[in-house]
């Protein structure tokens, strides 16, 4: 009988050790250290790839950091059914005759269209948005003010900067409901989901709804945000990050692109850490990074 001691062990079991064993930064010389010392470090996973320390997870994170960076965002433009006019039209809330001295007054004071509409008392904030959710084929929040605390590890900067507020949010379910103002941002629902593994609904409020939702916004204990507005150059980022990692003794790491943002989160033992950089931040320390290289290649061409 040809029997290998493999099939004696668990197979899952073996899978995951053997995962943990090896650190994904190719120059690491913790790799059969690890695999000898049982209760070492836990290590970072991020996606399936697996690092011993925050020092290999460092490292790693330049090559992430620098093709989030220079990333060129090829989004579909996803844009209304309907016009807002034709909406508000095809809803009753408005007349022909009031549309057009709406468009007319907009165009000679170079403001849009809804400022108008709004500023001449021709629409309510409400009506407004049960426009735009008949416009992007979305449902308005009910008459009934939101009123009710959200709790949620999301970043309120990122929240504020595409005015989108939480108004149901579940981490059990996997659920959440987000009203945004404007537009319907789904970059902003991908990168949630990415980030939360939660599925994000779009529905539309009003701003005076998104101010007070956001009042009320409370995040879930031991969740941090930072904003990173001098984030320096990508081995710089990289090294920040490495230190939040030991700081938060962290176990995952997970990476996405929202638009102008980086979004980093960092999950630890007990807390989780988002760390967002402003592109145009990380633009600038990009262009001083460069800049000290063009001479040399001018000289180059001649
Ligand atoms: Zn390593």
């Amino acid at each position: 009988m040809n029997l290998s001691l493999r099939s004696f062990l668990p197979p899952l079991d073996l899978g995951w050790n053997h995962v943990r064993a090896i650190c994904a930064m190719p120059s690491c010389h913790n790799k059969l250290l690890m695999r000898a010392v049982p209760g070492a470090r836990t290590g970072i996973y991020v996606g399936e790839a697996w690092y011993c320390s925050p020092d290999c997870f460092a490292m790693e994170s330049r090559q992430r950091l620098a093709s989030l960076c220079t990333r060129t965002v090829v989004e579909m433009p996803r844009n209304p059914r309907l016009p807002l006019g034709l909406a508000l039209l095809a809803k009753d809330t408005i007349s022909e005759g009031q549309l057009r001295f709406a468009v007319a007054l907009s165009e000679h004071r170079g403001v849009n269209l809804e400022t108008t509409l709004l500023n001449e008392g021709i629409v309510s904030e409400k009506q407004l948005a049960a426009a735009r959710g008949a416009q992007w084929g979305c449902p308005v929040l009910g008459p009934e003010p939101a009123g009710q605390i959200v709790e949620a590890d999301l970043p309120p900067t990122l929240l504020r900067a595409f005015s989108a507020a939480p108004l149901h949010y579940s981490a059990k379910a996997k659920r959440l409901v987000l009203g945004f103002v404007h537009r319907v941002e789904h970059t902003l629902l991908q990168s949630i989901e990415q980030m939360t593994g939660c599925r994000a609904e779009p529905c539309f409020i009003t701003p005076s709804e998104f101010k007070v939702q956001m009042d009320r916004l409370a995040t879930v204990d031991g969740y941090t945000e930072i904003v990173d507005n001098d984030p320096g150059t990508v081995p710089q980022m990289a090294r920040t990050l490495g230190g939040f990692a030991a700081e938060y003794t962290a176990r995952e790491a997970r990476f996405t692109r929202c638009k102008s943002w980086i979004w980093a989160r960092i999950v630890g033992k007990r807390e989780t850490l988002d760390i967002l950089i402003p592109l145009k931040s990380a633009a600038a320390s990009t262009k001083r990074e460069f800049s000290t290289a063009v001479p040399e290649v001018t000289q180059a061409l001649g």
